[in-house]
């Protein structure tokens, strides 16, 4: 067997198919797993005829490699990957390469590329989407390190990611914890764009009482229109599926209690970190919360009560589904520019030298949150890269105002009728804040300034102003008068 020139440890879900993903486009592979029965197992059931080679210590495994070694690691994330690398690097020399393939959070991969940077160790943190069966047959791959080194895995991972018409969905991200951060924000998306369809499942069930397979047949139409994306379609397909012990829709006897495992959560505290509004994420990071809260919410349910709900019928419900699909796509739009935002802040802040239009072109393939819509993204930013908001872009304008009678028509009829439609709301209210020519935050700075002296620009002066608000020079008419100095003048601290 030739000899090979990569090699990954891990040999859980993501990393076993990864490993014969690569081994199925030709590359001879090593393999080491921590445990030695998961690699005993591997080898017995699913590498026979590949160019795997196993190795049962990390010693072995790294003299099986070719120089200079390429080393993917496919461990859990956080702690296993420090633990990996302590053990891994001092059996590696200069020109050799370590890709952490996992969910890293992106300032651990910052710093672990810091700290191995001076031993002439090419560190890459890889994003990697697409689950178990991406991992198998095309991933979408986010590489981020340094660029000199990226050639040597450029091949490699070119052949084993997914294809779209444009290219294999993989691309060079930046420097640094790039690829890692670009992963994360597609997480956050991914959360969005879930909490915005499972709304849509929860408006058209309880305003119009349709069943679980009646709405799979609506999603399922959409999915061959504007909507079209794979979350849709695997939501069409849980939708009409029945459980077999009881024959009712599988959905109606999954409990609705959401997991998450982190990376939606970093999206968001990274939003918030940076000052940038990204509140459909957040609405979907609650809406998780607080359907984990199952047995307050059971309680609560018995005396809290809503409006009274009666149903939609006829001419009425049909409306709704037009307008539920509009506010969708409409939602969704809002959503990945609240994304796009966070990304292009992210790159001018940390330095990574982000290309927008190639992200959206290697979410096109093997991710999560593929989609059609991914198409009019990338062009809307290849068109302006420098495109402040995807809200801003002509097409995108024309598709949101076709759409927003319907988007307003959804939302309205939800609060209404006391459905939760967290996700749908906050986007809307993005679009409705975004353009706004004003917003109340005068207030909140006359606010601040009265309680805490922080003071507050005015809109025909320049420069910052302080008012004594205790001591209103004088009253008339119930109107308090009182002076704007400017701050620093015997006024504002
Ligand atoms: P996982 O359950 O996250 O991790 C299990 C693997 O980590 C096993 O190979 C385990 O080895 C190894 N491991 C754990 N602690 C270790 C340590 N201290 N030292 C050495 N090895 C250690 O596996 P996964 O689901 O395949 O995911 C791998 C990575 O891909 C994770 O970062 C995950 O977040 C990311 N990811 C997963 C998916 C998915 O759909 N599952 C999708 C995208 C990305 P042992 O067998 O010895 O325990």
């Amino acid at each position: 067997m030739a000899t090979p020139g990569i090699g990954l440890i891990g040999l859980a879900v993501m990393g076993e198919n990864l490993a014969l993903n690569i081994a199925n486009h030709g590359f001879p592979i090593a393999v080491y797993n921590r445990t030695r029965a998961v690699t005993e197992q591997y080898v017995a059931h699913r590498t026979a005829g590949k160019p795997v080679t196993p190795a049962y210590t990390l010693e072995e495994f790294v003299r099986t490699i070719a120089r200079p070694r390429s080393i993917a690691i496919m461990v859990q994330a956080g702690k296993p990957v420090d633990s990996v690398l302590d053990q891994l690097l001092p059996l590696l020399g200069p020109d050799d390469l370590v890709m952490d393939c996992g969910n890293s959070y992106f300032e651990d991969t910052a710093r672990r590329s810091a700290a191995i940077a001076p031993t002439g160790i090419h560190y890459f943190g890889v994003g990697v989407s697409g689950g178990e069966e991406g991992a198998l047959n095309g991933p979408s791959i986010m590489p981020g390190g340094p660029e000199a080194a990226y050639p040597r895995i450029a091949g490699v991972l070119g052949a084993i990611a997914a294809k779209v018409p444009d290219g294999p969905c993989v691309a060079y991200m930046g420097t640094g914890a790039a690829g890692h951060y670009v992963k994360m924000i597609h997480n956050g998306i991914e959360y969005g764009d879930m909490q915005l369809i499972v709304e849509a499942y929860d408006i058209l069930s309880h305003a119009c009482g349709f069943s679980a397979i009646e709405i799979g047949a609506i999603f399922a139409e959409w999915n061959r229109g504007e909507l079209d994306s794979y979350l849709v379609e695997i939501s069409a397909a849980v939708l009409q599926s029945v459980d077999r012990d009881t024959g009712r829709p599988i959905v109606d006897v999954i409990l609705d209690r959401a997991g998450q495992k982190g990376t939606g959560r970093w999206t968001g505290q990274d939003g918030l970190e940076l000052g940038v509004p990204i509140p459909t994420i957040e609405a979907a990071l609650w809406g998780r919360n607080i359907s984990a809260l199952k047995a307050e919410r059971l309680a609560a349910a018995k005396v809290l009560k809503g409006p009274r709900q009666s149903r939609l019928r006829g001419a009425s419900a049909e409306r709704l589904v037009a307008a539920v699909r509009q506010a969708l796509y409409a939602s969704k739009i809002a959503s990945y520019a609240q994304g796009m935002s966070l990304l292009a802040t992210a790159s001018a802040e940390r330095g990574y030298s982000l290309n927008l239009p190639e992200i959206a072109r290697i979410w096109k393939g093997g991710c999560i949150i593929r989609a059609r819509l991914l198409n009019e993204i990338q062009a809307a930013f290849t068109r302006d890269p420098r495109l402040p908001n995807l809200l801003l872009d002509a097409d995108f304008r024309a598709a949101i105002n076709e759409r927003q009678a319907g988007w307003r028509h959804t939302v309205r009829t939800a609060i209404g009728l006391g459905i939760p439609c967290p996700a749908f709301g906050s986007s809307l209210a993005y679009f409705d804040s975004y353009r706004a020519a004003r917003l109340p935050a005068n207030l909140i700075q006359g606010q601040r300034d009265y309680f805490g002296a922080h003071t507050y620009e005015r809109v025909d002066r320049n420069g910052a102003f302080h008012t004594e608000w205790l001591v209103p020079e004088a009253s008339a008419n119930g109107a308090r008068i009182v002076t704007s100095q400017p701050a620093g003048r015997g006024g504002g601290h």
